[in-house]
């Protein structure tokens, strides 16, 4: 808990995060999408055959979704359309699941927002 709240307040204080160092390359990854704005990349411990992390690649103070303002309207309904898009390049015809996790309680461990998109096997509800 009190690490997960460290990661937080380092992201906010401007230290770059693991998805900061993907998107300059000095990290390596498998994109599957990427446009002016957004990254989308496989998950390293993906949880479902299908597992993509979708980032903004200007984290502009969205270290998590709770930090949301006015101004991250358009790149927030942005990431949720690539999520659309990357689903059916990816042939999740029958369906998927988007996760946001937010803060301690959400499990977050990445400060920079992000969308999870998982697919390709029957998923449960609730979640854990
Ligand atoms: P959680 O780790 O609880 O899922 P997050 O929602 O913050 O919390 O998700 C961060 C995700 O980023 C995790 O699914 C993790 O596997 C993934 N990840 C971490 N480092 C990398 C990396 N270098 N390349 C790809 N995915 C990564």
């Amino acid at each position: 808990r009190a690490a997960a709240q460290n990661l937080a307040k380092q992201a906010e204080a401007g230290v770059p995060t693991i998805f900061d160092k993907i998107v300059k390359k000095e990290i390596p990854c498998t994109s599957v999408y990427e446009d002016e704005k957004v990254l989308a990349f496989r998950d390293i411990n993906p949880q479902a055959p299908t597992h993509i992390v979708i980032i903004p690649k200007d984290r502009d103070g969205l270290t998590q979704l709770s930090k949301a303002e006015e101004r991250h309207k358009e790149i927030l309904g942005h990431l949720m359309y690539v999520a659309t898009v990357v689903a059916k390049d990816l042939g999740l015809k029958d369906g998927f699941r988007i996760v946001i996790n937010d803060g301690v309680n959400g499990c977050q461990s990445v400060y920079h927002l992000h969308i999870h998109l998982l697919g390709g096997r029957q998923m449960k509800w609730p979640p854990g």
